[in-house]
């Protein structure tokens, strides 16, 4: 063999391996390392690839979204590894189920999918329910988290991969919503509920720019002398047809729809040119608004709002945040460096519904906050029952010996405020004092001439009626 032949096998040989290691890399970033299942990119390539083929032959496609019960359960009590058994047991379960021409696939956490052919979909989804409601054993403990499955049929639902793993994803939804039977198909009443969401999303595309959404004000009392000193601004949508909508009725779907940091932006802006005029006549000293934990997630959120705040009349030491205890607890690295920068402005931050989840105390009052709003599920039964009340004494003399303020949320009944005045709580805010109201009754309450006097049974209940 000449030199040059030589030469040229080897290079062949060396470019055989580089292909072969090329493809080996590519594959694994298609699969899964856990189950060595595919994961998403491949999975959705898949599906669109056979709904092609079944829009060429006449053929159905049925998806199925496959997502654990109790998975996070068994992660807590049993730790991260003994989770990764048995998410490893769930894909070696999928995958020997599957019968020929099925794909299965891990779409991230306790998520799977399976691709079907023409198949018996109410058998089918029930085999999958059946396979992974089986016990399984991990570090000598017997464990069956359960499965939920939702179910969508091309071309009979779906047109296109993107909306058949979405009605797909709104079965599931309804399985894990309702309990019951572990799972559902999309039906009429799912399509209804889509039709409703698509319209909802473009009156809401149209009513940001509108003006439609704005600002309401909920006075925030001072339990001393039952002045108001504060209003938490909440967001209304002034509906064309529908009327006043609350938040309750857009706020979900705006998160889903990734709309809800252009409706916090606009209630900021027009929250806060309102109340700098109160802050600037010393009607009140504090105004605080609602941000969504999606908005946080944002590594850029504070600065973007401290940008915001300066091309505002109000000062940032008359600001307050509210995060809600759910999101500081999901990421805390990530919360403490929000609440370090707001702080370094002056601006104030308050953890919202607090006393719902299940908190980790000491995280959270290790993060440099200045307020925590109790949840109204607490204040409802504070004056009845008196485990809760001692509960809530002790949460108010631990945030008094922190440092930190406390705002009973819901204050309902005046027996509330008299216990909670009593119990060292020092702002308030409820329906017993006031709901929240657009900024022109707001404003004139607040330049209403009224007599202030400590807060006793009689002016607390005078405050209110008036
Ligand atoms: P939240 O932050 O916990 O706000 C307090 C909610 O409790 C408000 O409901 C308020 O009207 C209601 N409330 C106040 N006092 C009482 C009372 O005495 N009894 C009862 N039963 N309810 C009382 P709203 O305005 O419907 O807002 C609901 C939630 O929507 C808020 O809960 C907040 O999480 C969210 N939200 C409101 N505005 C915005 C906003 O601009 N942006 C974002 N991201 N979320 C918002
Ligand atoms: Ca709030
Ligand atoms: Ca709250």
């Amino acid at each position: 063999m000449s030199d040059s032949v030589r030469k040229l096998a080897n290079l062949a040989a060396r470019v055989a391996e580089l292909e072969s290691e090329r493809e080996l890399t590519l594959r694994l970033a298609q699969t899964d390392s856990l189950t060595g299942l595919v994961n998403r990119g491949p999975f959705t390539s898949a599906l669109c690839e056979r709904l092609e083929a079944a829009r060429a032959e006449g053929g159905r496609v049925t998806l199925f979204i496959v997502d654990l019960d109790r998975f996070k359960a068994l992660n807590d009590t049993l730790g991260h590894h003994a989770g990764d058994l048995f998410l490893a047991e769930v894909g070696e379960r999928l995958r020997c189920d599957c019968a020929p021409g099925e794909l299965v696939a891990r779409l991230g956490g306790d998520e799977f999918a399976l691709i079907g052919a023409d198949v018996d979909v109410a058998k089918r989804a029930q085999r999958l329910v059946s396979l992974l409601a089986q016990p399984h054993t991990i570090y000598g403990r017997v464990v069956s988290p359960g499965a939920s499955v939702g179910v969508a049929v091309f071309p009979d639902d779906a047109a296109d991969a993107g909306d058949l793993q979405r009605f797909a994803d709104m079965a599931l939804y309804r399985v894990k919503m309702q309990g019951g039977r572990r799972w559902s198909a999309f039906d009429a009443e799912l399509r209804a509920e889509n039709l409703r969401r698509r319209t909802l999303e473009a009156e809401l595309r149209r009513a940001i720019p509108a003006g439609e959404i704005e600002p309401w004000f909920q006075p925030v009392i001072d339990a001393a002398d039952g002045r108001i000193v504060g209003a938490e601004v909440l967001a209304r949508w002034r509906h064309p047809e529908q009327g006043l909508l609350a938040p309750a009725a857009f706020v979900p779907i705006a998160e889903e729809l990734g709309l809800i940091g252009r409706i916090d932006e606009a209630v900021f802006e027009a929250g806060c040119a309102r109340a700098a005029t109160w802050v600037a006549d010393g009607l009140i000293e504090k105004v605080s608004f609602n941000v969504s934990p999606r908005d946080l997630l944002d590594p850029a959120f504070s600065r973007k709002l401290i940008g915001r705040l300066g091309r505002t009349a109000l000062p940032a030491t008359a600001l307050t945040i509210e995060i809600t205890e759910t999101f500081l607890l999901q990421d805390l690295a990530l919360s403490r460096r929000h609440i370090e920068r707001l702080n370094a402005k002056g601006v104030s931050v308050a953890l919202d519904d607090f006393g719902t989840g299940y908190s980790n105390l000491r995280a959270i009052m290790n993060l440099p906050i200045q307020t925590v709003k109790l949840d109204r599920s607490l204040i409802g039964d504070v004056a009845k029952e008196p485990r809760v009340a001692k509960l809530v004494t002790s949460m108010l003399q631990a945030a008094r010996a922190l440092g930190v303020r406390i705002v009973a949320e819901g204050v309902e009944e005046e027996a509330q405020a008299i216990f909670l005045r009593a119990a060292g709580c020092d702002r308030m805010q409820g329906y017993f004092f006031a709901r929240p109201m657009p900024a022109a009754a707001m404003d004139a309450e607040l330049r209403a001439p009224r007599a202030v006097a400590p807060v006793t049974r009689e002016t607390i209940g005078r405050r209110a009626r008036s």
